[in-house]
């Protein structure tokens, strides 16, 4: 073997295994492996550039020279020297699949521990990346639609992985891939009329009898936002079709629209939450010919109820958050109005009479505001069956002043 001394009699030898079953892998398996073959050579012609091929049970091993050193037939005192082993690669690196070569590895079955082998037919890879995944490791497509597809590329801006549904390629780069959003995001110019400006914003509107939004692309500029998280954060973005429309849509389908909508966040981690119910329903009224009361509110808010198993956790979060808001703030709130209105209706009667009195059809609350260790200050709106409110709000303002201090309201006539 490699250390004995060179001598006339030796003979550099490869020694090829790669059509041999059976590992090899250290001194005493090549030295077995040698007894057998040593009694099948001897006596042998070495041929310039032809192999000694050994039939084994196990296989057949090619025997290479590669230094003769001058002899030209195989007696019983030649050394061999073996300058290499060619194994099979096979013996080495096997597909856990179908055993042929493995060269892969699953990248997560190795972050889990353990060594998978895959050959390449069984390695799914990712276009343009070097790490494989086995079957049970695939990655999914991270479209928003659930299709559950094999992810096969990286999007070059959003770098999530997309089946190939999603795919689009760069309009003057072929090599480069984006998921069907990031093109929209990047190429799509907005869709008013003789706007030239990139449509990065997509209006978002959807009834739920809508399989996808409007996604009408726009700019900032041609983009209405309907603020559900409050005046200082960025909304919903709207199409100046859809805003037209928010005033006559089914209610159900406004909250629909807010509860799988993404907020922004609030702070780091925790995003904004939906408006309380009072808000809630100044939004959906906004526009609205005839308002909607809590009651046809919490009708609606309740429609929405059968549709949540199929929803994601977040706008099924949204949704249960909704729900208990309303239930928590408008319970005892109608005996709340009315307690109201007979105390008003008593304050007007001893300051302008009986008949004003009579005038004040009804009072609602449409907001109340929390101060820690005091009692609810609630924001009513008074309903007058005549237009002349000079009596009930008085000189300068004097009678509403009085009556605000007196209940502890807010008070719109
Ligand atoms: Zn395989
Ligand atoms: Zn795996
Ligand atoms: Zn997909
Ligand atoms: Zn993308
Ligand atoms: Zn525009
Ligand atoms: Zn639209």
């Amino acid at each position: 073997m490699a250390d004995l001394p060179v001598a006339d009699n030796m003979i550099d030898i490869i020694c090829d295994l790669r059509q041999f079953d059976q590992d090899v892998d250290d001194v005493g398996s090549v030295q077995l492996l040698w007894q057998q073959i040593g009694e099948q050579i001897k006596g042998k012609t070495i041929r310039d550039g032809k192999a000694i091929t050994v039939t084994l049970p196990e296989g057949q091993v090619n025997l290479w020279f590669v230094d003769t050193n001058g002899i030209s037939q195989i007696g019983p005192d030649t050394f061999f020297r073996i300058i290499d082993l060619l194994r099979s690669p096979k013996l080495l690196y096997q597909c856990a699949i179908c055993g042929q070569y493995g060269p892969f590895r699953c990248v997560a079955c190795e972050d889990t521990g353990q060594e998978r082998r895959l050959c390449a037919n069984h390695a799914h890879t990712i276009k343009d990346e070097l790490r494989a995944y086995c079957r049970e490791h695939i990655p999914r497509c991270q479209c928003r639609t659930d299709c559950h597809e094999q992810a096969t590329f990286r999007c070059r801006r959003c770098h999530n992985l997309f089946g190939n549904h999603y795919h689009r390629q760069h309009p003057h780069d072929q090599l480069v891939d984006y998921c069907y959003w990031c093109y929209r995001v990047l190429f799509e110019t907005c869709e008013a009329p003789g706007c030239r400006r990139l449509g990065r914003s997509k209006c978002a509107f959807q009834t739920r009898n809508m399989a996808t939004p409007c996604q009408k692309p726009l700019c900032s500029e041609h983009s209405y936002q309907w603020k559900i998280w409050g005046p200082h954060n960025r909304g919903v973005t709207l199409c100046e079709q859809h805003k037209q429309v928010l005033g006559t849509t089914d209610p159900a389908d406004l909250l629909f629209m807010m509860l799988t909508a993404q907020a922004p966040y609030a702070r780091r981690g925790k995003r904004q939450s939906l408006p309380n119910p009072f808000r809630l329903r100044r939004i959906i009224n906004r526009n609205r010919v005839v308002g909607l009361t809590f009651d046809q509110l919490g009708h609606s808010l309740r429609s929405l109820e059968s549709q949540v198993s199929g929803w994601n956790k977040r706008t099924e979060g949204n949704y249960r958050y909704l729900i208990r808001n309303y239930f928590e703030t408008t319970g005892g709130i109608g005996n709340a109005e009315s307690e109201l209105l007979t105390q008003v209706r008593a304050f007007y009667q001893a300051t302008l009479g009986w008949s004003a009195a009579q005038q004040i059809t009804g009072l609602e609350i449409t907001d109340r505001y929390y101060k820690p260790g005091q009692p609810p200050r609630y924001r009513v709106q008074l309903h007058l069956n005549t237009s002349n409110k000079g009596p009930f709000i008085g000189p300068r303002g004097t009678t509403i002043n009085q009556l605000r201090q007196q209940l502890n309201l807010e008070i719109d006539l």
